[in-house]
């Protein structure tokens, strides 16, 4: 039976419920990611969850050198902590690619050239756009006899040869489920983005199988995230699904924090690094004061510490829609 936030409560007595903070180290934190952990770890405190720090650096090219390790400070400065890791992706493929080896002997996998710039053209009709302003791999595109049984290799021989990316072969089914702050969803991922890469050409799993890989690992029950990515959450069941992991983890997509233009707060909207203001004498009281505000837990800005943020945040006081981070929200965390 599931109960607020969807938690399996029949279950829950004797599972250790578990959630994961999972940064990317492609940069500083900034004040919207900030918000989200800050929900995800209050969260895991009121309930009882264990938390898994998780560095997502699979990414290659976006990953910054030093950033794993200055987010994690951000992190405790600003009063989170977790039970166990950082685990880091990077650190050891053979899961992810024990995961691929049962796709592709269960033919649900298969390596292909064709790249999305090449879909793109195979399509005509402008509402074969999938999500988030990806194009839909349509199943039209699956090599011949795609389904058959392969032998999936990381790299070298046979047809998993670094350089080819592979594709999972999405089912064509909607996705039900009840999402812990979006509300009940249907999404059929074989209409949104069609058959999404699993494993990359440059030879590392790509995010939508690693995430499925390490959250049924290690133990996750619970998925707090930015809304962004709920379109990939129906991916990452029928992974569930196709991998034989059992039941998906409950998904809470929170909305993200916008900058005045509407627009999902980057550089452009001034630096709004978590870490630049604490060097400029911000102290985490303001930052997380600021962010409470945003979380409807206050009705005003003011000083909070992160115990007090946890015991106050209301799943069901927050926001509906985005959150806009605004010039005054700066000056008022920079007047110390
Ligand atoms: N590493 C991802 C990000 O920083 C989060 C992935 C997830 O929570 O599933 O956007």
């Amino acid at each position: 039976m599931l109960g607020r936030l969807g938690v399996r409560e029949a279950e829950g007595g004797n599972r250790v419920l578990t959630t994961r903070l999972a940064p990317s180290p492609t940069g500083a934190l900034h004040l919207g990611n900030a918000r989200t952990f800050l929900i995800n770890w209050a969260l895991a405190r009121q309930n009882g969850w264990r938390v898994v720090l998780r560095v997502e650096d699979l990414d290659g090219p976006r990953i910054k050198p030093g950033a794993a390790a200055g987010i994690e400070r951000t992190l405790r400065w600003l009063g989170m902590d977790w039970d166990a890791g950082p685990v880091v992706q990077s650190a050891d493929l053979t899961p992810y690619e024990g995961a691929m080896q049962t796709l592709a002997r269960a033919g649900r996998a298969y390596p292909t050239e064709i790249t999305r710039g090449e879909a793109d053209d195979a399509l005509s009709a402008p509402q074969e756009g999938g999500a988030g302003g990806e194009k839909r791999f349509p199943a039209s595109l699956r090599p011949a006899g795609w389904g058959a049984a392969r032998v999936f290799t990381a790299a070298g021989a046979g047809a998993g040869a670094a350089g080819v990316a592979w594709r999972f072969a999405t089912p064509d089914v909607p996705v039900e489920f009840v999402d812990g702050f979006a509300g009940q969803q249907c999404i059929n991922p074989a209409q949104t983005i069609g058959d999404f890469v699993v494993w990359t050409k440059r030879g590392v799993p790509a995010y939508q199988l690693a995430v499925v890989v390490d959250d049924a690992r290690q133990g996750v029950t619970h998925v707090v995230r930015g809304d962004d990515l709920l379109d990939s959450a129906a991916r990452q069941w029928v992974l569930y699904e196709a991998l034989g992991l059992g039941a998906p983890p409950v998904y809470v997509h929170v909305p993200l924090v916008v900058g005045s233009d509407g627009r999902r707060l980057a550089k452009r909207h001034g630096d709004t690094r978590v870490d630049v203001y604490r060097d400029s004498g911000v102290p985490a009281e303001r930052v997380i004061g600021l962010v409470a505000w945003w979380c409807g837990i206050t009705t005003s800005r003011g000083v909070m510490n992160a115990i007090d943020f946890a015991a106050g945040l209301r799943v069901d006081g927050l926001p509906r829609g985005v959150v806009v981070f605004t010039q005054e929200d700066d000056q008022w965390l920079r007047e110390v």
